[in-house]
């Protein structure tokens, strides 16, 4: 039973790292698509900025000759009020020489406000092009990453399937649709690794006798919460495969059982089994559960 245990912990350890590779496949080009964006919106900003430095100085040469004009204007009234001949034509230059005024203090206003503006735009831009270079050199850097993280974990994925298909053709029917059920009722983790009494994904504490059985690996066991296969890392066959697991917070009701059993320490086996009695979603698992060592082992 110890060596089919260990086919089965292989193969959710493939099953494992398959399920991972299909994670990093899917989700690494939307990661390079933002990496992207981040960066097209950057240089669309810089862009926008040089573009708004070129009009800025275009319409402040601009101002410059309006403002030289207009200055030439004022100083040819101002010789106009002296030679006036009369009241009406003196109006007239005075009247002159305030639009002259009124439209010389606009562009004034609108020349400073400019030379104010491109001040600041001319100190941020460097900034922004050194802003834009970084990002360039991140978006660059990881492309190239991520493109070898894909070749690598394509080739090696290849590899896990092969494996996988190879270790199935091993795995005797019974045991492996055991597993396949358990599986597909919980989230592709079949197998539970235990150290001590307690299951590794769901947390359950077992019963010492369970224990105790579990360390001989001559039956294949069940978690009594989970329905999980569980197997004991101590063994020295699974010493290998000693996974991270992720626990499983509140799976089935889990949660409750565990803290009321945590409460209920001191209390008889019997407690025990009767709070841990599976869910029906856990019933089809537990119908395979006592499958003794067959004589295929
Ligand atoms: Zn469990």
């Amino acid at each position: 039973m110890r060596n089919i245990l260990l086919k089965l912990i292989k193969l959710q350890d493939l099953d494992n790292k398959i399920k991972n590779w299909q994670q990093i496949e899917a989700e690494t080009p939307g990661k390079l698509a933002q990496a992207r964006e981040n960066l097209t919106a950057l240089e669309a900003q810089l862009t926008v900025h040089k573009e708004r430095l070129v009009v800025n100085s275009r319409r402040l040469r601009q101002l410059e000759v309006e403002t030289a004009d207009l200055t030439q204007r004022r100083i040819t009234n101002q010789t106009r009020q002296l030679k006036a001949r009369n009241n009406e034509e003196y109006r007239a230059v005075l009247k002159e020489a305030e639009t002259i005024n009124n439209q010389l203090s606009s562009r004034e206003d609108e020349l400073l406000s400019l030379m104010d503006e491109n001040e600041k735009m001319e100190a941020i831009g460097p900034g922004l092009e050194e802003e834009v270079k970084k990002e360039l050199e991140i978006f660059t850097q990881q492309a190239s990453q991520f493109e070898s993280i894909l070749q690598e974990g394509r080739k090696k994925n290849l590899e896990d399937e092969e494996d996988r298909k190879n270790l199935l053709t091993l795995i005797p029917a019974e045991f492996l649709s055991r597993f396949s059920t358990v599986a597909k009722n919980r989230d592709g983790q079949a197998m539970s690794p235990m150290r001590v009494d307690m299951c590794g994904i769901c947390r359950l504490k077992i019963p010492p006798q369970l224990f105790n059985e579990l360390q001989t690996g001559e039956k294949m066991l069940s978690c009594p919460n989970c329905g999980r296969i569980m197997y004991w890392t101590m063994d020295p066959l699974f010493k290998d495969f000693v996974p991270v697991v992720k626990t499983v917070e509140g799976e089935g009701d889990n949660k409750v059982k565990a803290k009321s059993k945590s409460k209920s320490k001191a209390k008889s086996k019997d407690n025990f089994q009767e709070q841990a009695e599976p869910t029906d979603e856990e019933s089809s698992v537990e119908e395979v559960e006592e499958i003794e060592e067959s004589a295929s082992v």
